[in-house]
């Protein structure tokens, strides 16, 4: 799967699932633009990925403010020259039941996950459509399909896989291609959150989690870094607008 010498966006990069697509992807010579909202974890990966000789520069932006999108968008274009690949992977959780959420709970996950996907992709096609070239993958997730304590998330990540259709189709003319991974249970800090929120051991919800998935064990950052790279590829020009659902199970 080639990503050599392409010039990647991955946001939400300062841990979890997005520093290691960051890692992966520069193992794989990509020339990564490392972004999250807090510069300092983005600096951090960006260290790690110097020393084991890969290229990758950090970037402090909200994804959900439209004047820093499109100011870090054309830094990193100045800074590498072109824009090849956006991995809107940042995201957060504020989970309640319905007859507890706040406004605010329901705003922020939609602000970060729907309108900050929107905006990426957005700032990212200029481009995209300039070079004739580009790859965008969308962070979905299995509860786009419904989760008890998840109604702004389910609705943000059901969005997004709209969202992916539909650019598949506007931008497929251009050489861009737009597809979603959808993840199952991943451990990352974002599922130890969702542990502590419920009142469960982080390693009791894991064993839980990973009874309910065919493959029996829950999902390695890894697992969904690699989904995100077969999409990134320069070969995979010939699919878009798919959901790839990364959940050890059907
Ligand atoms: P994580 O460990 O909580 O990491 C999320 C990252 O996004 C953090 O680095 C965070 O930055 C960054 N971020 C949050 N809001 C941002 C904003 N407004 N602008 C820029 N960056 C922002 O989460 P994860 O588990 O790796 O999740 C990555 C993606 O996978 C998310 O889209 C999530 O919804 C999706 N997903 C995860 C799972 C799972 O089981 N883990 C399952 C399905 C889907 P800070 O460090 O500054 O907070």
């Amino acid at each position: 799967m080639t990503v050599q010498s392409r010039v990647a966006i991955i946001t939400g990069a300062g841990r979890g699932i997005g520093a290691e697509t960051a890692r992966m992807f520069a193992q794989a010579g990509a020339r990564v633009a490392v972004v999250d909202l807090d510069v300092t974890s983005a600096q951090r990966i960006v260290s790690e990925i110097r020393e084991a000789g890969g290229q990758a520069q950090a970037y402090g932006m909200d994804v959900a403010d439209r004047g820093q999108v499109e100011a870090v968008f054309g830094q990193v274009k100045s800074d590498f020259g072109r824009i090849d690949i956006l991995v809107n992977n940042a995201g957060i959780i504020r989970d309640n039941l319905i007859h507890k959420m706040t406004d605010d709970d329901f705003d922020q996950v939609v602000q970060v996950h729907l309108k900050g996907t929107f905006l990426c992709a957005q700032a990212a096609q200029r481009f995209m459509v300039e070079q004739r070239y580009g790859r965008i993958v969308n962070f979905s997730s299995t509860s786009a399909l419904g989760n008890r304590g998840q109604v702004n998330y389910a609705a943000a990540k059901a969005g997004i896989q709209g969202m992916t259709k539909t650019l598949a189709m506007e931008l497929g003319r251009y050489g861009i291609t737009c597809n979603a991974v959808a993840p199952g249970f991943i451990e990352t800090d974002m599922t130890r959150a969702t542990a502590a929120r419920i009142g469960i051991d982080f390693e009791e919800f894991k064993v839980l989690a990973a009874k309910e998935a065919a493959v029996g064990r829950i999902g390695t950052p890894a697992d969904v870094a690699h989904a995100v790279l077969f999409f990134a590829a320069d070969e995979s020009s010939f699919i878009t607008g798919q959901v790839l659902y990364v959940r050890g199970g059907v």
